[in-house]
């Protein structure tokens, strides 16, 4: 099931979604929505397909999108980002993690992130010849231990990769240990790395973007897409801020990865980022409804599921209901409940999977009657 040493099988994702496909279950693996965004965003690009933006845009980005996205920064964070100099367009947040941790990573660096991680970070860091350290978070609060990730930091560190709002776990990492990351950064001379790309999807508490903390923006990359907030993941119009020396360097590795894209959906994508904040506060209502929904669903059906405050997922543990192997009843899932989730073991290591054996990752980033369906199919379960 795993990829996430660098391995060339397929993602777990890509493979849980065949299985939805072949046995017709509902998906709640992979994160992607199931239904539009705002119709703003689609006119949009329906409006510069029809008026002929369809050639290679600039290869940082179309200004339009970088204007829009340093505004964004402005109006949300407080940032004052230059959008000629320190914002960058990329193929989605996928292709700006890849760009920046190939342009900073040397063979034998080391990346430290969180753990259970997004199963990219791992698969690039080995891509790039680096060494991958983590810092467990446990089931279920998920927050990590300081004296821990104090301990995983050293002169090897090259990058502390951060994800919050957090994939799988929907945890947000608090300022206190957001400042942690930044005095080791400093403390080691390593490279912050923030993956934010469900920065406007949170329910509870507030998202706080690591390049607002003191001393951080100097040293830090963020990382978001327009794929989670617009519902546009086939999209793939990710982007990433930072000082203009780094972003430099991700452009010069970005350009011999895709040189540039989307044209047509980067001024969509710019739109998007423009509405106004009742947009953002309304998605981040209903998924706030959709999460609730599937976690009354997963407990009526016996599992314990911890309750995200931001995100696509929710992460369950399935050993109340007896069963206390993730991975293979997500194999069975679909058969015995017409239902697809994600085994967590695919987001650690293997010398950690026995910690999270028995948790699964279920996606609410689906309609209502979706979520509802699946709930009664999993109440069958027990
Ligand atoms: N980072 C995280 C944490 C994600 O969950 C995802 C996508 N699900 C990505 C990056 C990739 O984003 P994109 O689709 O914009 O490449
Ligand atoms: N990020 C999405 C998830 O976690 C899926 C992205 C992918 O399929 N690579 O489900």
């Amino acid at each position: 099931l795993l990829a996430a040493d660098g391995g060339v099988a397929p993602t777990v994702f890509a493979e849980m979604s065949a299985l939805a496909i072949a046995t017709g279950a509902i998906n709640l693996g992979q994160g992607f929505p199931d239904e539009d965004g705002p119709r703003e965003v689609l006119d949009a690009a329906r409006e510069a397909i029809a008026t002929g933006v369809n050639q290679y845009p600039p290869g940082p980005g179309m200004p339009v999108l970088r204007e829009a996205i340093a505004r964004h920064e402005h109006r949300w964070y407080g940032l004052e980002v230059d959008p000629a100099r320190e914002v960058l367009v990329t193929a989605g947040a996928t292709e700006a993690l890849a760009a920046t941790l190939l342009a900073f990573v040397d063979v034998g660096d080391e990346v430290v992130t969180f753990e259970p991680s997004y199963d990219a970070y791992g698969a690039v860091v080995a891509r790039a010849g680096g060494i991958h350290r983590t810092v467990p978070l446990r089931f279920p609060d998920w927050r990590p231990d300081p004296d821990e990730l104090r301990a995983a930091v050293t002169d090897r560190t090259r990058v502390i990769l951060v994800n919050s709002p957090h994939n799988p776990t929907g945890a947000l990492v608090d300022d206190e240990i957001l400042d942690l990351v930044v005095e080791l950064a400093h403390r080691h001379d390593a490279l912050i790395v923030t993956d934010e790309v469900y920065e406007h999807l949170v329910f509870d508490g507030v998202h706080t973007p690591i390049a607002t903390r003191p001393g951080a923006w100097e040293r830090t990359i963020s990382i978001s897409s327009g794929g989670k907030t617009f519902n546009t993941t086939g999209w793939k119009i990710g982007w990433l801020t930072g000082p203009a020396h780094l972003v430099t360097a991700v452009l010069a590795v970005k350009q011999y990865l895709t040189f540039v894209n989307g044209a047509p959906f980067q001024p969509a994508i710019a739109a998007g980022l423009d509405l106004p904040d009742r947009f953002f506060a309304d998605a981040a209502a209903e998924l706030a409804a959709r999460r609730d929904l599937l976690v009354g669903g997963l407990r009526s059906a016996g599992f314990a599921p911890s309750v995200p405050a931001s995100g696509y997922f929710v992460v369950a543990d399935a050993a109340p209901l007896g069963e206390h192997d993730g991975e293979a009843l997500c194999r069975e899932l679909p058969h015995r409940a017409g239902v697809v989730g994600v085994p967590v073991t695919a987001f650690v290591h293997p010398e950690r999977r026995d910690e999270v054996r028995s948790l699964v990752r279920f996606a609410f980033c689906k309609r209502r009657e979706v979520l509802e369906t699946a709930a009664e199919r999993l109440a069958g379960l027990s």
